[in-house]
């Protein structure tokens, strides 16, 4: 796919988005939140649903949460907008709660699509729900920083399980191993993604 099909392919993809109202959280949007960033990206990095500020602007990780991906992505020599930044679910859950099951399913077609779309080298996973969609049955303490080849929709991807920036922020341990494991995804960006 050249560069102008993926963005028109993904624009196709973030306008359903825009006039999807077949969920409670999606009639309640402000915006739904599609994804935003290099169409051609490496890496594309996917959290778990838009927040308040997501919402309000309709872009992912603009809130607390995006500033520390955003510190960390600079700190690896990497642009916001070198990256491709989505989430499993496209509208905000209220008050934050966890997503619910029909609410992944609802939008995973259109994350699989982008994925498909973007077909990155790299899909770092933040938080355990977008982990749980390639790698299931793990505990995120244990894999978070292992990078493994997983097999999706007849690609191979490297998937790079990372906890979700909002719990680095919570907890100043879980901070250190949010930073370190960029270190190893800074290290993996030289990798080749077949083997
Ligand atoms: N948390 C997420 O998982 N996604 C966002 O877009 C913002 C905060």
């Amino acid at each position: 796919m050249t560069t102008n099909e993926k963005k028109s392919a993904l624009d196709k993809i973030a306008q359903e988005i825009k006039n999807f109202k077949g969920l409670e959280i999606a009639k309640n949007a402000i915006n739904g939140v599609a994804g935003e960033g290099n169409v051609d990206a490496e890496m594309l990095f996917i959290g778990e649903a838009p927040g308040k500020n997501e919402d309000q602007t309709g872009r992912p990780f603009v809130g607390q949460a995006g500033k520390l991906l955003e510190k960390n992505l600079n700190a690896i020599g990497l642009k916001r907008e070198a990256v491709f930044i989505t989430n499993i679910v496209k509208f905000r859950p209220p008050e934050n709660r966890d997503p619910f099951p029909e609410e992944i399913a609802a939008c995973k077609d259109w994350l699989d699509q982008q994925i498909d779309v973007i077909s990155p080298k790299i899909i770092a996973t933040l938080g355990r729900f977008s982990m749980a969609k390639f790698i299931p049955d793990v505990i995120i303490s244990k894999v978070h920083g292992q990078a493994r080849f997983v097999d999706f929709m007849a690609k191979k991807y490297i998937v790079f399980p990372m906890y979700h920036p909002a719990a680095a922020l919570r907890a100043g341990s879980m901070m250190k191993l949010f930073e370190e494991d960029f270190v190893v995804l800074q290290n993996l960006l030289g990798t080749k993604a077949s083997t």
